[in-house]
């Protein structure tokens, strides 16, 4: 601890950091942060920055307002593009806490230390890889984002049809001077679509990466006059935005989940792990997807799943295992979106997944036909479901479901399912302009 102060005091020194910002998420996992002068850094790691929480969605009751900010030292770093005329500002992520100094059960980062003790005391680390995809749009003369695509490239195409690519390559080396292991980066399938890759991490520093990752590419995207959003459907008609996640757990420097003599070089928990998951995913789908916007994704032809199988290879599968083997053996859920909190979405899936493990539930047989492409009936005999076909519906998974409140604590949850269904209320209610067009001249 204290060796890790001295080494961030170093950095301050020596990068000149005026502003520390101290960063947590809300409920929906929108990042937040208050700004202190590097002046104050020995309260800011001794946990004693208080502020207001009931203005944050999903905190606490206004009578009960006072929280503290507890920064995670392994968070620390210096923001690449605030570096300027010799001085330059650094942020930390925090988890946040009780007057009282216990851990505040209404932040979701808590949350999912909760589900990462709970794997470590059977003996797991949860290994996490996500895969967050986003499109560029470009912005009007006062900087607000416009319907329009920023490019017309498609998958995996170069510059000059991909006018994404110097972008992609600030993000990059932004990402890389915070400390981000990229791996690859692309255009996606859709017009102005594009994917960035970083190592998989544990499940705690993957969720961390994955709230840097949307924050920073928003920020470049920005100077470049773009706006980026991870909004999961933004377009009608063409692919929407995945978060796939990689999982697999860990005993020791052991991947519980590859077994070399098996014919997918599967482990049996790794097929109760995929167990847990088919018997859960619908009651945890509202947190995996909890937008209105989310279903217009899942649906038949984007590559984005809607049924309920998995697959060795399958992309229209709801859960594939990638062909990467041994240490890199995993399984990748392929339904949630990147408008999802990362915290509570690795959460249930792991708690999905180790529910599948403790509860030594049977996997149902791969399904390696094209399911998009599949009658009803078909899908009937094969005994494949599919997963909630809106918000709505996702919802009344959630409350049938126990997985939700688990997982979540009560606090958490029951913010949650408030907050979701005023926001589903909100959507039925409104007139859409579909309406208009369809009913308004005929009726
Ligand atoms: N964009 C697709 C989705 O909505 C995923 C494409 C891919 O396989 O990377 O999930
Ligand atoms: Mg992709
Ligand atoms: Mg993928």
């Amino acid at each position: 601890q204290s060796a890790m102060i001295e080494q961030i005091k170093e950095v301050i020194n020596e990068k000149n950091v005026e502003l520390l910002h101290l960063q947590f998420v809300d409920i929906e996992g929108i990042l937040k942060h208050i700004t202190v002068t590097s002046a104050q850094l020995e309260d800011v790691v001794e946990g004693k920055m208080m502020f207001d929480g009931s203005s944050i969605k999903g905190f606490s009751p206004i009578n009960k307002s006072d929280l503290y900010l507890q920064p995670d030292l392994a968070t620390f770093s210096v923001l690449p593009w605030t570096i300027e005329d010799g001085y330059s500002e650094a942020r930390f992520l925090c988890s946040v806490k009780n007057p009282d100094g216990t851990w505040f059960e209404g932040d979701t980062r808590n949350v999912l230390k909760k589900t990462v003790e709970r794997a470590g005391d059977k003996g797991y680390t949860i290994s996490v890889g996500p895969e967050l995809e986003f499109f560029l749009f470009k912005t009007d003369e006062n900087g607000y984002p416009t319907q329009e695509l920023s490019d017309k490239a498609g998958y995996f195409e170069p510059s000059p049809k991909d006018l994404g690519e110097r972008v992609r390559l600030e993000i990059y080396r932004a990402l890389k001077a915070m400390g981000f292991t990229i791996e690859a980066s692309h255009h996606e399938v859709a017009e102005g679509q594009h994917e960035i890759n970083f190592k998989y991490a544990d499940a705690l520093g993957a969720a961390d990466l994955s709230t840097t990752y949307k924050w920073v590419v928003k920020t470049i995207a920005k100077k470049y006059g773009l706006h980026a959003t991870f909004m999961p459907k933004p377009v009608f008609g063409i692919n929407g935005s995945g978060m796939h996640v990689n999982m697999s757990f860990f005993e020791g420097n052991e991947n519980a989940f590859f077994d070399p003599a098996d014919e997918l070089q599967l482990s049996e928990k790794a097929y109760q792990f995929i167990a847990g998951l088919i018997e859960n995913v619908k009651s945890f789908t509202a947190i995996t997807n909890p937008l209105v916007n989310s279903y217009k994704r899942l649906v038949p032809g984007y590559e984005a799943p809607c049924y309920i199988a998995w697959s060795a290879s399958n992309r229209s599968a709801l859960i594939r295992i990638p062909a990467k083997k041994g240490m890199a053996t995993r399984v990748e859920l392929r339904c949630p979106d990147p408008s999802a909190n990362p915290y509570l979405t690795f959460a249930v899936i792991a708690s999905a997944g180790l529910d599948g493990i403790e509860q030594g539930l049977a996997v149902p047989l791969p399904i390696n036909e094209d399911i998009f492409h599949m009658t009803e009936d078909r899908r009937g005999e094969l005994g494949i479901e599919s997963l909630p076909g809106s918000l709505a519906a996702a919802l009344t998974a959630l409350e049938d479901g126990e997985i939700g409140r688990n997982t979540l604590g009560n606090h958490v949850y029951d913010e949650f399912v408030s907050l979701k269904k005023a926001e589903w209320d909100s959507y039925r209610t409104a007139v859409h302009t579909w309406e208009i067009e369809n009913y308004q001249a005929k009726f």
